[in-house]
């Protein structure tokens, strides 16, 4: 995949809607070239722990689906629920003009593109694709010329806010691509998550995406040395969590999703560290920091050093626990 990415002054177009301040709908209509409000079937592929309960979001305000997913099992409860489940993404294609793709990686979202049997296979022109899996901002701009060249618009809109967020439909989206069309996507977006964030061209949702999972691995990395110095040290894991809290190391790390089992409750420290996000899927972010860093000659010392850490620990047999299990991690290595 060509195209070289230009981050610089991609912020400068940034809107941001809270769910109290979304604009009136006569002004969104104004912008927008379908019909609002209406409830025509939407298509979702990709029904893994983020997507299952996104899409339960928008059945629960009234879209009916047209689900697919590769693992066949995915889709069950879908179907028990009366959703239309079909056999590849080009049918999804045939029976939805918007469609909502949740992958795990660049590969995956190519494949449901571009694939043999791949959306752009029957798209209907008009069509409005959002992408809201984690990818390189590369591959995102190329998808967006495919798609366009099928007369249909595509959108980056990869989310911040993990399973919880995605159950009570608090996520944040990143969005990039046509400002035009940000409405459009807005109105299904919306049903998913309290913030949605229009960055700019097309590739600027996933690189602000990238940015903030950077910064996440760091903090996780930094929260799990910190509680566990402070163990050692003789502190009780709650007091010094709570400490932290109400102190200046205080971040989501710390005070949303401890990585510390017995801290919490809720996290998937709490759970032997299923669940959540995956250490797998942290290296893969990591792993597009490090591209895009390399690609824009900017420093990312820290960020780097994460990479090297998540990927270690996927080697070493966390790679489908929660990305948190980097505190258990540093517990091993301990004994080094
Ligand atoms: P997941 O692995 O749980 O789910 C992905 C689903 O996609 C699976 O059901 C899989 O069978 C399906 N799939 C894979 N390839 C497919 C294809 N070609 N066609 C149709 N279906 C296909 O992943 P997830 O945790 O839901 O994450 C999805 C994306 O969201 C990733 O890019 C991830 O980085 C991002 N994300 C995840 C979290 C989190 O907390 N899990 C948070 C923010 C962002």
């Amino acid at each position: 995949m060509a195209a070289s990415l230009r981050l610089r002054g991609a912020a400068s177009g940034l809107r941001y809607w809270s769910r109290r301040q979304r604009p009136a709908a006569a002004s969104l209509a104004a912008v927008c070239s379908r019909s609002m409000a209406s409830k025509t079937p939407v298509g979702f592929i990709g029904l893994g722990n983020m997507g299952n309960p996104m899409a339960k979001n928008l059945m629960k305000h009234g879209y009916p689906l047209i689900i697919y997913d590769v693992f066949p099992d995915a889709c069950k409860e879908f179907q028990d629920a009366g959703e239309q489940v079909v056999s590849s993404p080009a049918d999804v294609a045939e029976k939805a003009d918007r469609i909502i793709t949740m992958l795990p990686t660049s590969i995956n979202a190519i494949e449901a593109y571009s694939g043999a049997n791949g959306i752009l296979k029957k798209v209907k022109k008009g069509s409005l694709l959002i992408d809201s899996s984690t990818i390189d901002p590369a591959v995102s701009k190329e998808l967006a010329k495919e798609v366009e060249k099928m007369g249909a618009v595509f959108m980056d809109a990869p989310v911040s806010g993990g399973v919880g967020a995605a159950r009570s439909g608090n996520l944040t989206f990143m969005v990039g691509g046509v400002e035009d069309e940000f409405a459009a996507a807005q109105e299904l977006l919306g049903c998913m998550g309290s913030n949605v964030v229009y960055c700019g061209a097309v590739g600027t949702g996933q690189a602000a995406k990238i940015c903030n999972n950077m910064l996440l691995a760091i903090s996780m990395i930094g929260t799990a040395e910190a509680m566990n110095l402070g163990i050692r040290l003789g502190l009780d894991p709650k007091l010094l969590a709570k400490i932290l809290n109400m102190s200046s190391g205080r971040c989501w790390s710390s005070d949303t999703y401890n990585p510390v089992p017995g801290v919490m409750d809720g996290v998937p420290s709490a759970n032997n560290y299923q669940g959540g996000f995956g250490a797998t899927l942290m290296a893969k972010d990591l792993g597009l920091a490090q591209d895009s860093a390399t690609s824009t000659k900017s420093p990312i010392l820290l960020g780097s050093q994460a990479h090297q850490i998540y990927r270690m620990m996927c080697a070493k047999g966390y790679s489908k626990k929660d990305f948190s299990s980097v505190f258990q991690f540093l517990r091993e290595e301990e004994s080094f």
